[in-house]
């Protein structure tokens, strides 16, 4: 099979198509390398890829047998960056995905996201809870883009019988993350690999669930070829921990000297994010296997090569 998976050279997208090809299919990575650099996409097999740079805002055709749409920046700074940028790729990117999807008549699975729960009023958010998300805050490019990305495909599965599949993907780690793309675990991890002071919004006691990157991948693929309807899946690692403990854990691990620093806590931070796998166990027999600090140690292992 040819597949296609915009934002394919960045951190999901580069980690999906790997295991694609090494499944015996051929990948078209779509990508504006917005958020991403074509370095990021060494040491894939060169004859079994095709790169197309291109802005998912604008539409585009091809023939392919599937779609990922990943292209979207997932870093809450890098996405604050040019919020309007970021709206415009999670609404009319999708619209160009599953449009090109009809065309060939072919699955599309998003990419979206635990931030469609905002700062949740009930721990863990199972798929049918709708959330608590500020329309006007300064995550709200993002999440409310990618409620809004939900829609518009739930509603292209309706009116158009669109193949449609939607993976809530909570926070994931691991090899291939920029190292300077301002998510927690990088910037842990690179702080403490240079003996930096760790850099903790807020008083570290908001908590987060991480997922292993295999895991998720293969969770991803689990529910793209699965019977599952447009109905949202969560794809994420159930297990909790403060940033606070995540700092820790991270110091331990690298045998780090660094220290501990507090900042601010920026706007509409969620207080604490875990999902509820049931609907993921049931419909797709998938559930994370690697613990965390396993999944920590190869993503250390590969950040030590940018030091
Ligand atoms: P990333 O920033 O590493 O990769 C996103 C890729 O999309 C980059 O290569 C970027 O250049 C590209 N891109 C951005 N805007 C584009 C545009 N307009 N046109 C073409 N390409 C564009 O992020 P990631 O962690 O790989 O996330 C991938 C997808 O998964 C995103 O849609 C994100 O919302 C979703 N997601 C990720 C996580 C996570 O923890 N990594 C969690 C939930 C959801
Ligand atoms: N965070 C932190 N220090 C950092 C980066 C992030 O304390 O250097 C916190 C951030 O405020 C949030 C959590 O870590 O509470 C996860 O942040 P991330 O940007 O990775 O993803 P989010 O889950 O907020 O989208």
């Amino acid at each position: 099979m040819e597949y296609l998976i915009t934002g394919g050279a960045g951190f999901l997208g580069r980690n999906l198509a790997n295991r694609l090809l090494a499944e015996g299919h051929t990948v078209i990575l779509l990508d504006d390398f917005s958020s991403s650099s074509v370095s990021n996409l060494s040491g894939l097999e060169k004859s079994k890829i095709k790169i197309i740079n291109h802005d998912v805002e604008d539409p585009y055709d091809m023939s392919c047998d599937g779609i990922f749409n990943f292209a979207c920046p997932a870093s809450p700074i890098k996405y604050q960056q040019n919020p309007v940028k970021t709206i415009r790729t999670a609404t009319l990117g999708v619209f160009n995905a599953v449009d090109l999807a009809l065309r060939n008549r072919v699955p599309v699975l998003q990419a979206s996201t635990s931030e469609v729960y905002g700062d949740p009023l009930i721990d863990p958010q199972s798929e049918d809870y709708w959330g608590n998300v500020n329309p006007i805050g300064i995550r709200s490019c993002y999440d409310e883009g990618k409620r809004i990305g939900e829609t518009i495909l739930t509603d292209y599965a309706r009116q158009y019988s669109a193949e449609v599949k939607i993976a809530r993907i909570f926070n994931t780690y691991g090899p291939y993350m920029a190292p300077d793309d301002g998510r927690v675990v990088s910037n842990f991890i690179m702080q403490a690999l240079q003996d930096f002071p760790i850099t903790i919004y807020g008083k570290g006691n908001q908590i987060r669930s991480f997922c292993f990157v295999d895991d998720t991948i293969k969770g991803v693929l689990k529910l793209f070829e699965s019977k599952m309807d447009h109905r949202p899946v969560n794809i994420g690692n159930p297990h909790p921990l403060t940033m606070l403990e995540l700092a820790k854990k991270i110091i331990s691990l690298t045998n780090s000297n660094s220290k501990i620093d507090f900042f601010d806590l920026p706007g509409d931070d969620p207080k604490i994010r875990t999902p509820n796998i049931e609907r993921a166990i049931e419909k797709l027999d998938w559930k994370p296997t690697t613990n965390i600090d396993d999944g920590l140690i190869k993503t250390i292992d590969y950040f030590s090569t940018f030091i």
